[in-house]
């Protein structure tokens, strides 16, 4: 499997030249079979960072499945702006997270982008486009094998995601506040079941870092997990490695690199997630 970034900032874009080394685009992260030569079919929240996407796809158009966590911006925003999406030859199946019983996908998507907010609504994007609500439990994507778990955030539902192949494994949590359900061992968070289901014994572990420990206590109220809390689930779960994600958008690359080198002694290896890299895994 490979694993590109190509948006790992949370909250709003971060541009500027402090932010160009972990780059400045919101969450999106797109999954590639290794070696398949389709590139990316099965892409991971639709944040700013979509638009990178498209200069990988050349001129094809892209035939796959995003599969968004939540519906904040920071994880939309980058869906009108997706060339490779909206074009025509594109086949795209748009799966977001169930509010209520009532309201399909295609409605939820249109409360924020429509008039006035934005110029054209959901169903106009030109290609074939899909919307859909993610399935409770396992399901399969583009060939990858995707359990879905409820996690705490705050403002609407929030989803974490385990994708796997036959060779290996990614666990994406890229927005969850675990205080929500208790301080946990360390005051920084619950270790709770669905987030040791989601990490268990994966390759890769992405997960939110939008905080240090030390900011858990006065910022926690935004819904989000300290680093610290990434890196204690990912090495209770069995993760080989851990990417800190969801860079806060006041953080720099020097601040970024101080959170990441906090974890230099830890027995799980930890990289600060950066736009523009690709990991195999
Ligand atoms: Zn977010
Ligand atoms: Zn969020």
């Amino acid at each position: 499997m490979r694993v590109q970034f190509c948006g790992v900032r949370g909250s709003t874009p971060a541009p500027g030249p402090d932010f160009v080394r972990y780059g400045g685009h919101t969450s999106c992260v797109a999954l590639a079979h290794d070696g398949d030569g389709l590139g990316p079919t099965l892409v991971l929240d639709a944040g700013t960072g979509l638009r990178r996407l498209s200069a990988h796809l050349g001129d094809q158009p892209f035939r796959g499945t995003l599969l968004l966590t939540h519906l904040h911006w920071d994880h939309v925003q980058g869906l009108p702006f997706f060339a490779g999406g909206d074009r025509e030859g594109a086949q795209v199946r748009l799966l977001l997270p169930a509010e209520d019983e009532h309201t399909d996908a295609g409605t939820l998507l249109a409360r924020m982008m429509s008039p006035p907010f934005f110029p054209i609504g959901p169903h106009q994007l030109r290609g074939d486009w899909q919307f859909g609500l993610v399935p409770d439990d396992t399901f399969v994507a583009e060939g990858f094998t995707v359990l879905v778990r409820e996690v705490p955030h705050k403002g609407g539902r929030t989803m974490g995601f385990r994708v796997s192949d036959d060779h290996s494994s990614v666990a994406y949590i890229p927005d969850h506040c675990p205080t929500a359900l208790g301080p946990g061992p360390a005051g920084i968070g619950e270790y709770h079941e669905a987030a040791l289901e989601l990490a268990r014994d994966v390759d890769l572990l992405i997960h939110d870092a939008h905080l240090r420990a030390e900011e858990v206590e006065a910022e926690g109220f935004f819904g989000h997990a300290a680093a610290e809390y990434a890196v204690g689930l990912g090495a209770l779960a069995g993760a080989r490695r851990v990417a800190l994600f969801h860079h806060r958008p006041d953080r720099d690359d020097r601040e970024v690199d101080r959170t990441v080198c906090r974890f230099a002694g830890s027995p799980v290896p930890v990289i600060g997630a950066a736009e523009e890299t690709t990991l195999a895994l």
